[in-house]
């Protein structure tokens, strides 16, 4: 049989790459860019002149091509209509999606997501209004994951302890005790958002630690009746969740795959980061049963099985710096997005 070219589209995982300005403190350091973005969609490794090997007159440069790469001149208005929108929005007509955004840390992964939640929660209250045949009620979840323990970030009991999570043989992977908002409107969410983010720094000082190890997801149920009509006809809801992730820096796991390592509970290797990157390869792919992906070698993957293969939808935003010194770095941030599409 012919596969359906829509079936296929909606299968792939959209890779999009952003180059995020060179910060002051690489300006300071005199370091300058070694990335050049050829056109929307690739990316080459381009060095000054004065750091290319003399006598290499026909140096060519492996191109990088994705599905959307932006510049440091790019907005995240930009990335998140072409790299986020659509999956965002399909949460809204009963699909789930999940978003991460991967990079090395101090690429720009907080500050993209932060645009693209944003971003997101104005289309869908905006798709909400368009829709007024619908009831839509929309729900609010936060945690972290850190070192393999699952924190609440909307609990601020500070006596509430680490997360469990359980099966259930019915939704999957759910996690004990969360707690989970209704969202009045869009004001109450940003209002939610900044709770998050107020939390998020508290564990990050008694931790006495960057967010550079732990993972972020903000989770977005919606769930939508049409409206009674009254006549007693037997009313279709639909319900799923965006899922919109914050992960830990990359630099973990490529570390790990330089050195060989082994996965082993206690070390420096970040778990969840590394089953993620083998899921998302093995997805990238194609015709793997999800069966056979090790979603339950981690939290971040059981939490996110739903949400990540099968009929979900996902997209991954690629963040990373411009500059000479991070060039290790960004190319395995590249590697990185390449398996994944
Ligand atoms: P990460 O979350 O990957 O560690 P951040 O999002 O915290 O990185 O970004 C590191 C710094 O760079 C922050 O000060 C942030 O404001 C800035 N930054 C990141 N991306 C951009 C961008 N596209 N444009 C301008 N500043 C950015
Ligand atoms: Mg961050």
């Amino acid at each position: 049989p012919t596969p359906n070219p829509n079936q296929k589209i909606r299968d792939k995982i959209l890779v999009t790459v952003r180059v995020r300005p060179l910060s002051s403190r690489e300006i300071a350091q005199n370091d300058t860019s070694a990335w050049e973005c050829v056109d929307d969609r690739s990316i080459i490794h381009r060095p000054p002149a004065s750091m290319l090997p003399e006598r290499s007159p026909h140096h060519h440069p492996k191109s990088y091509v994705f599905d959307h790469v932006f510049g440091p001149d790019s907005v995240t208005l930009q990335v998140y209509e072409r790299g986020a929108k659509d999956v965002a929005l399909s949460a809204l007509s009963g699909i789930n999606a999940t978003i991460f955004a991967y990079g090395q840390t101090s690429s720009g992964k907080t500050y993209t997501m932060r645009g693209i939640t944003e971003n997101a929660v104005r289309d869908m209250y905006a798709f909400m209004e368009k829709h007024s045949e619908r009831d839509f009620v929309i729900k609010i979840s936060a945690i972290e994951i850190y070192n393999e323990v699952v924190r609440d970030l909307l609990n601020t009991d500070a006596s509430s302890g680490p997360l469990r999570l359980l099966d259930d043989p019915e939704r999957g992977t759910r996690i004990e005790k969360l707690v989970e908002d209704v969202v009045r409107d869009s004001q109450h969410l940003q209002k939610i958002l900044s709770v998050i983010e107020a939390q998020r720094q508290v564990g990050e000082t008694q931790l006495n630690e960057t967010s550079s190890r732990s993972h972020q997801i903000i989770r977005l149920t919606v769930e939508s009746f049409p409206k009674d009509v009254g006549d007693g006809t037997l009313v279709k809801s639909l319900i799923a969740s965006l899922n919109l992730v914050d992960l830990a820096g990359s630099e973990r796991v490529s570390q790990t795959q330089a050195e060989g390592t082994r996965l082993k509970e206690g070390c420096h290797i970040n778990r969840s980061l590394l089953t993620l990157t083998t899921i998302i390869r093995k997805l990238s792919q194609g015709r793997v049963k999800t069966g056979h992906l090790p979603y339950r070698d981690s939290k971040l993957t059981r939490i996110l099985q739903n949400s990540l293969g099968g009929n979900a939808r996902t997209a991954i935003i690629c963040t990373m710096s411009p500059a000479q010194a991070h060039v290790e770095q960004s190319r395995n941030t590249l590697f990185f997005a390449t398996q994944a599409k």
